[in-house]
């Protein structure tokens, strides 16, 4: 009995045809830079988010790079992010020269502490960047407010957050402009790196437009200096098969993580709480436990992987050890970087799967 942590061999069975088709027409067509694959999937991907811009880029890191440099941040700036989110967060942040600014997290949603972020505000913020940790929106609201007050932009860092919804709202485009990316393992994944810019603000599109084609909106004339960032239209071929499936693989994935909620009711770990206003789309199922290294190594020794998303907070990391943060400064990010597990989930997973990852969890003695 073995148990991965995601499946994508058993998701690709599942279209195996269709992806084929649509990686051979490319090829026949031989249009392989832009053209039409990736302007329909900008299109059918920003209409299922509920923005009016789409544009695709080569990852999610260069769609928060993008956007943040759209947004005219630059060096001297600050950028308000969680402590706890993945490392490309705050290296999109660093890329644009300016300095990320780290809050502690929500001890329910696990996502930015919303009544932590004003205090961080000074005259050099410029934006702060949310980010919808394992599918979980956050109070998008009570940020706006906050955005306007202060005159702040809010970039969406939706890398683990297709489709996902706040009040009925999809996130991405609910504030200036969002991320998304494609990595494999992703809700919406490529057969490689992949990233997508949504935005309801036309200046701000055209703007990534240019920056992902070396600056350029005609051919050999550049206005500024932008970089080679463009979504493959392989790739985007391949999204736009995959993303007919996308709302049915979530809700596999809510499926999924009610049934591991049912069956971890009466243990000792704790179960991620949905906030009320969300569509939470699980790209990850993360309980905790005290004993969260012993229950890891239990797990493991069985062939059920599992994960820690992220076992670093980004205040401990060596590579930013140049903002001085201590040991301490944000106690609900590091406690919980100690107790955090990720159980398998994948829109493949099967009830008997979950009922072996639960007893073996009830085994272990929780
Ligand atoms: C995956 C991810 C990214 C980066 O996306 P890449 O496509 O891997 O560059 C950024 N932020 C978060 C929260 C992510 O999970």
């Amino acid at each position: 009995m073995k148990i991965p942590f995601v499946d994508l061999k058993s998701q690709y069975q599942s279209i195996e045809q269709e992806v084929k088709e649509a990686v051979i027409k490319v090829m026949e067509q031989a249009n392989f830079i832009l053209g039409e694959e990736v302007k329909l999937f900008e299109e059918e991907f920003a209409r299922l988010c509920e923005a009016k811009y789409g544009i695709g880029v080569a990852s999610g890191t260069d769609a928060l790079h993008l956007a943040l440099l759209a947004c005219g941040i630059a060096e001297g700036d600050e950028v308000i992010l969680p402590a706890n989110t993945f490392i490309a967060t705050p290296l999109a942040v660093s890329q644009a020269g300016a300095k990320p600014v780290l809050v502690d997290i929500d001890s329910l949603t696990y996502n930015i502490d919303l009544s932590k972020i004003e205090e961080c505000i000074t005259l050099r913020t410029k934006a702060i960047m949310p980010v919808h940790l394992y599918g979980q929106p956050v109070d998008m609201d009570v940020l706006t407010n906050l955005a306007k007050k202060y005159n702040l932009w809010i970039i969406e860092d939706a890398c683990q957050a297709h489709l996902a919804e706040y009040n009925g709202r999809k996130v991405g485009a609910i504030g200036d402009i969002g991320a998304f990316s494609f990595y494999p393992g992703k809700n919406l994944g490529a057969y490689g790196d992949g990233g997508l810019v949504v935005t309801n603000n036309a200046q701000l599109a055209e703007k990534v437009k240019m920056l992902r084609d070396y600056g350029q909106k005609v051919k050999y004339h550049h206005l500024f200096k932008g970089f080679n960032s463009r979504l493959d239209t392989m790739q985007a071929a391949i999204l736009r098969v995959k993303l007919k499936y996308l709302e049915k693989w979530n809700s596999l994935r809510i499926q999924h993580a009610q049934k591991y909620s049912e069956l971890l009711g009466g243990t000792e770990v704790i179960t991620p709480t949905k906030a009320p206003y969300a569509k939470h789309v699980y790209h990850l199922y993360v309980i905790r436990t005290k004993q969260r290294d012993e229950l890891q190594k239990y797990l493991t020794d069985k062939g059920i992987s599992v994960g820690i998303h992220y076992p670093i907070p980004i205040h401990l990391q060596k590579a930013y050890e140049d903002l001085e943060y201590k040991i301490g400064t944000f106690p609900i990010t590091e406690k919980y970087a100690n107790e955090i597990l990720s159980l398998p989930m994948f829109p493949e997973l099967t009830v008997e799967q979950i009922e072996m990852v639960v007893n073996s969890i009830k085994e272990f003695g929780q």
